[in-house]
């Protein structure tokens, strides 16, 4: 039984989307073409594969242009970089994305790093990263970006608020936290070497849920009332399904948590969606900020 309101991240993306495609369509009139964005897979990893032509799909949907390079896995370091330097240099191309994992003879924060800042969409670049910390214009990475946007419009103004984040990596943990911080929440980031996890976690006004770890985060870790966002996305067997079936699930586990907090999101439908919706707003913003070009809000 489900009490939370859920927060349905499908039906938000998706007016987002619609608001970066009109926009798309605006800057497309000043610079004389739609906004690129190329996106570079390594290898053929099969969940990187169908994120990446979700991606491509998408930024067509929106109109924008979408180019993509696909290499081998065996590909080398200097290959990779020698084509994100052509990227960088190529005035038709507004925003570059390396879909992660890269084969292990590939150094990612090498690769992350050797995008030119201004074209980097994902927000991973260190000077991205220090943009934001510091309370720079950047380019934000797109899955934490999301949940901010989902939290403001559950929430409206987060200032004051308690908010723990569980996972500290580069792409979801840290810019999450940041982001929070910037709305003058009071932000502790929690990960593996946190001693007491759950009544931390107890303490949230807004849980984030970014561990990897199927339905970790059960309904004890929750403030009654609490916003509840789940970051993750886990592959795990469901043999109800019939043999050999897998079905989606996220870090929390929806059925105790929603008995406990105010809103949730649901996984999948959450903030999935909203990854690959701040992706294409943030190749938009990036192609009118390279050409200097004022387009209305987003
Ligand atoms: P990482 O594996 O890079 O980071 C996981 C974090 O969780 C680490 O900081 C780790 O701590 C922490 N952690 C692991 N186990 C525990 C534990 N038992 N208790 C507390 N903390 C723990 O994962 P990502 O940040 O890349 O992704 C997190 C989840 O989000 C995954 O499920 C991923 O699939 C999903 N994801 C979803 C996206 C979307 O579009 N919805 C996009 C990106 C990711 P430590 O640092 O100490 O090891």
């Amino acid at each position: 039984m489900t009490d939370a309101t859920l927060i349905d991240g499908k039906a938000f993306s998706e007016k987002l989307v619609e608001r970066v495609a009109e926009r798309a369509a605006e800057l497309s009139a000043i610079i004389g073409r739609p906004p690129a964005l190329a996106v570079v897979l390594v290898g053929d990893n099969a969940a990187s594969a169908v994120y990446v032509r979700n991606k491509i799909e998408r930024t067509t949907a929106a109109g924008m242009r979408s180019v993509e390079h696909r290499l081998d896995a065996d590909t080398g370091q200097a290959e990779l970089l020698a084509l994100i330097d052509e990227l960088n240099n190529d005035d038709g191309i507004d925003g570059i994305l390396v879909q992660l994992p890269l084969p292990d003879q590939i150094d990612e924060d090498a690769v992350i790093n050797a995008i030119t800042p201004d074209k980097d969409v994902d927000g991973f670049h260190v000077v991205n990263a220090g943009r934001l910390a510091t309370g720079q214009d950047s380019l934000v990475p797109c899955t934490p970006f999301g949940c901010l946007l989902l939290l403001q419009d559950h929430l409206g103004d987060l200032s004051g608020l308690n908010a723990v984040v569980v996972g500290r990596s580069n792409i979801v943990g840290k810019p999450m936290a940041q982001l929070l911080l910037q709305q003058s929440c009071t932000v502790t980031i929690a990960h593996s070497r946190t001693r007491d996890l759950a009544a931390l976690c107890a303490t949230a006004d807004i849980l984030v849920a970014a561990v990897g770890r199927p339905e970790m985060i059960t309904g004890d870790f929750v403030k009654p009332g609490a916003t509840v966002i789940d970051v993750g996305i886990n592959r795990v067997p469901a043999p109800e399904r019939g043999e050999g079936k897998f079905r989606l699930t996220g870090d929390v586990d929806f059925d105790s948590a929603a008995a406990v907090a105010g809103a949730i999101t649901p996984v999948p439908g959450g903030v999935g969606p909203m990854t690959i919706a701040c992706l294409l707003r943030n190749t938009l913003v990036a192609a009118a900020r390279r050409f200097d070009a004022t387009i209305g809000e987003i």
